[in-house]
């Protein structure tokens, strides 16, 4: 990852930290999301979104915003990070910095905004080595594909063994199987048949209503 800037370096490691963190919902993770802003009527960046896989589940929307700055993040920020939660119809927030808080940011953050301080070398160390290499494009250079925890899903009478994860540049969905042991990349609206007999995998395009613009298009992924 030397190529990159610092603060992107930093954004990245928070999407794999965040991983770790939210392992506890069926979560789909997508790295610099754009969402169309219900109340700004525009599009809004965030740095790292988080949704339930579930469709239908708005509740499990959640944005983080990675700040890395030397000095402590200030009340603005977390004002900021506020509207923008309303504006994509996010349940909870979390604002991630590398230099802290300030008090006033601290006692302004209220229920649904997270405060958490993590240090640049501290995400480094701990999640630099996150990263694969993205099989769908070439272009994506190496080391943007962010893998989501290991996942066990019934599927009629036998057991699935599988992981998934995204591509943090051009967002496509990758799955490995465990059962066959293969390693794929499902471009967005299109299925894939793995080694396995009759297993076939799906990313599904987002709806309109969802919010997504541009990529990446599909948040689901389907067996
Ligand atoms: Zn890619
Ligand atoms: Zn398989």
């Amino acid at each position: 990852m030397e190529k990159l800037r610092k603060s992107e370096i930093y954004e990245r490691c928070v999407a794999a930290w965040a991983i770790e963190h939210f392992d506890f919902i069926d979560v789909t993770i997508t790295a610099n999301a754009k969402i169309f802003g219900t109340i700004s009527k525009r599009s809004r960046q965030i740095d790292v979104l988080l949704e339930d896989r579930a469709q239908g589940n708005p509740d499990a929307r959640v944005i983080v915003e990675a700040k890395l700055h030397g000095r402590p993040v200030d009340i603005e920020v977390i004002e900021a990070t506020e509207a923008k939660l309303r504006d994509v119809n996010a349940a909870y927030a979390i604002v991630v910095s590398s230099g802290g808080f300030t008090k006033s940011a601290i006692s302004r953050s209220e229920d649904y905004v997270g405060l958490i301080p993590l240090e640049y070398d501290f995400l480094i160390d701990e999640y630099s080595n996150a990263f694969c290499n993205c099989l769908a494009n070439a272009d994506c250079g190496s080391e943007t594909l962010l893998w989501a925890v290991d996942k066990v899903d019934g599927v009629g009478l036998a057991w699935l063994m599988y992981k998934y994860g995204k591509c943090v540049r051009c967002q496509t969905f990758h799955v490995f199987c465990q059962d066959c042991d293969s390693e794929f990349s499902i471009p967005d609206g299109h299925t894939v048949m793995c080694g396995c007999d009759d297993r076939e995998w799906g990313a599904i395009p987002e709806s309109e209503s969802s919010g997504h613009i541009d990529l990446p298009e599909s948040t689901w992924l389907i067996v």
